[in-house]
């Protein structure tokens, strides 16, 4: 039997969504096995518009906001071990950039609550996978614009890397920056 690591009570059976998952009696803790996590937001369905996608990112930032002012306010945060090997769990941000906290264990699974869940879902629901990649994008580009400033031989990232396919990226991915500064992006 597995033992709830945030109140120590023994976690259950359960489920959510059609999948089998192990809930605390006592506390709103959820346990999904690793690998998991999939099958249980598979069935939400993705209704995208620019001013929800807006709000959204409003509600990700103050997510982030609150987790900072509750650790400063501690003077740290919770983690937990893993209820399966009792090593800490690492804290997360799921998908990077929801600001939602999920506690995994890399081996075994992720421990989260039915909150939690429902703000995945709602992440997801929302267009959550576009601000995703709107951070990649955004990443990317940072490190072009590394690479390009640090290459003597001038601005032009074709070259950067002589006779290299990545050479099309970087001058595609340049050219789609100049056509959509980051200010008039529909993203941002
Ligand atoms: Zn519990
Ligand atoms: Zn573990």
């Amino acid at each position: 039997m597995l033992i709830c690591p945030a109140c120590g009570s023994s976690l259950e059976p359960a489920r959510e969504a059609g999948v089998e998952l192990l809930a605390c009696g006592r506390c709103p803790r959820l346990w999904l096995e690793r690998n998991r996590l999939p099958d249980l937001l598979a069935d939400v369905r993705r209704t995208i518009s620019p001013n929800d996608l807006a709000a959204l990112r409003r509600v990700c930032q103050q997510r982030k906001k609150s987790a900072v002012a509750e650790a400063e306010l501690f003077g740290s945060v919770e983690y937990f071990p893993c209820p399966q090997c009792a090593r800490p769990m690492q804290r997360k941000s799921f998908a990077r950039v929801s600001y939602v906290v999920v506690h995994v264990c890399p081996e075994h699974g992720l421990l989260l609550t039915a909150e939690t869940l429902g703000q995945v879902r709602d992440f997801l629901a929302r267009g959550g996978e576009l601000l995703v990649w709107e951070r990649l994008y955004a990443d990317l580009a940072e490190k072009l614009r590394q690479v390009v400033a640090d290459n003597p031989r001038g601005r032009k990232g074709a070259d950067v890397f002589p006779d290299h396919p990545v050479n099309l990226e970087i001058r595609a991915l340049l050219a789609l920056e100049e056509a959509f500064p980051p200010e008039s992006s529909a993203l941002s």
